[in-house]
């Protein structure tokens, strides 16, 4: 396993091993290793010099004025909802269709995640029902402070729509974009459209520093009330505390967390950043061979795509719908069989209402979000990343089709 990840790893193009599969590989090369030694010998290994190089490398690659570096895309939805003021016994509007972190942030503040039911084709969250749910939340007494737009799998949510919405009720627009590196809508790049955007850089993302994250605002106000709260409420960089005469001194201005991303992470960050763009090429390249391969086979729908020129699609995800109708088995079998061809594959998401914690505290049955309901029990990630050779890509189709026809009804 070990000789097999560094071969993949070393080139993005590496021949057919013939080994397992896995669903995620991350792509690291000599160049990362070295930039983080780099920072290991420099004698400042935390939060510095190069989290501050990767902000702003990072701000200007998807057009927003400021970019605040953060340890996780968790960290950086939660800032996002403090800086948007959100209160307890308020209202979040998001998909339910999606990871966990996006509505366990909003009871960090004793708030409701109100979901909507996902758009069955691009599996976002179905914005035409957005105008109803915040007027029928405010009927109820009940302040909607934001919705979180979710880009499930790397394609973009119908930002027109959920922007004028959101602006026209007084609601704040973040974006989960912890999938859309590298995606961007209407020619405007995820990052640069809602009020707050959070991307991840945990290991399976389309750029990893292993665990990290960033906020992206144009909003000076918020990106320093961000930075601030990354930091224990402390109004300085740490480390500005150590130049000037009195590096001792500081200010605690409010009771912050501690959310800051080290240099040896932003080191590894600023190298990935510069390859985001060859990642998004290989992502798509990828995504246009399973849609060759996997097309026109009944017991299979592919992903939603939207016609070019309009969206960009971040390829974080290939996620397959199975038609269940045509296949004598579930999807769960079909990962099984997957996975016994050599291929693994993995589920985008078990929907968060029919998990005990929401279940239980709203008293959700799986039919109240019908279409994330019924997707669940159809959906298939495929694997997707730039350390995947052409033979990885064939093989993993070749599986599938392999799977399909045998268990065909
Ligand atoms: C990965 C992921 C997150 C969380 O990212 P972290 O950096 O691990 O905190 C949030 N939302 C979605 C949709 C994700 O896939």
């Amino acid at each position: 396993m070990k000789a097999f990840r560094k071969e993949t790893n070393k080139d993005l193009g590496p021949e057919d091993k013939g080994g397992f599969i896995p669903f995620s590989l991350p792509s690291i090369g000599d160049e990362e290793i070295e930039a983080v030694s780099e920072v290991l010998r420099s004698g400042w290994i935390t939060t510095g010099p190069v989290a501050k190089a990767f902000e702003e490398e990072f701000a200007s690659y998807v057009g927003a004025a400021h970019a605040v570096a953060l340890n996780s895309c968790t960290a950086a939805l939660h800032l996002a909802l403090e800086t948007v003021g959100l209160k307890s016994a308020e209202a979040v509007i998001t998909s339910p269709l999606t990871f966990a972190a996006t509505a366990e942030v909003v009871r960090y503040f004793d708030a409701r995640p109100v979901f909507i039911d996902i758009e069955p084709g691009s599996m976002n969250m179905d914005a035409s029902l957005l105008d109803e749910k915040i007027s029928s939340l405010k009927k109820d007494g009940i302040t909607p402070r934001a919705v979180i737009a979710v880009h499930y799998a790397g394609l973009p949510s119908d930002m027109d729509t959920v922007m004028e919405i959101a602006r026209r009720h007084g609601v704040f627009v973040i974006e989960d974009a912890a999938h859309a590196l590298s995606a961007s809508y209407k020619g405007r790049p995820v990052g640069s459209i809602g009020d707050i955007t959070c991307f991840s850089f945990y290991a399976s993302k389309n750029i990893t520093t292993a665990e990290g994250g960033m906020a992206t605002t144009d909003n000076p106000e918020w990106a320093k009330r961000m930075r601030i709260m990354s930091l224990h409420g402390i109004d300085r960089d740490a480390w500005m505390r150590h130049r000037g005469e009195n590096t001792w001194r500081y200010e605690i201005v409010e009771a912050g967390y501690k959310y800051n991303l080290t240099d040896m992470a932003a080191a590894m960050g600023l190298v990935q950043l510069r390859k985001a763009g060859g990642f998004l090429g290989r992502r798509t390249e990828i995504a246009s061979v399973y849609d060759t391969e996997l097309g026109g086979i009944p017991q299979i729908s592919l992903p939603v795509k939207r016609p070019p020129g309009d969206v960009v699609h971040a390829w974080h995800l290939y996620v397959l719908r199975l038609d269940l109708e045509m296949l004598v088995i579930d999807r769960d079998r079909f990962i099984q069989e997957l996975k016994s061809r050599g291929v693994g594959a993995s589920v985008h998401f078990i929907p968060l209402h029919i998990h005990p914690y929401y279940r239980d505290m709203y008293g959700y049955v799986p039919g109240d979000f019908p279409a994330a309901y019924d997707a669940y029990g159809r959906v298939v990630s495929l694997p997707i990343y730039p350390a995947m050779s052409d033979g990885d890509v064939q093989r993993a189709a070749a599986a599938v089709l392999d799977v399909a026809e045998k268990f065909k009804r």
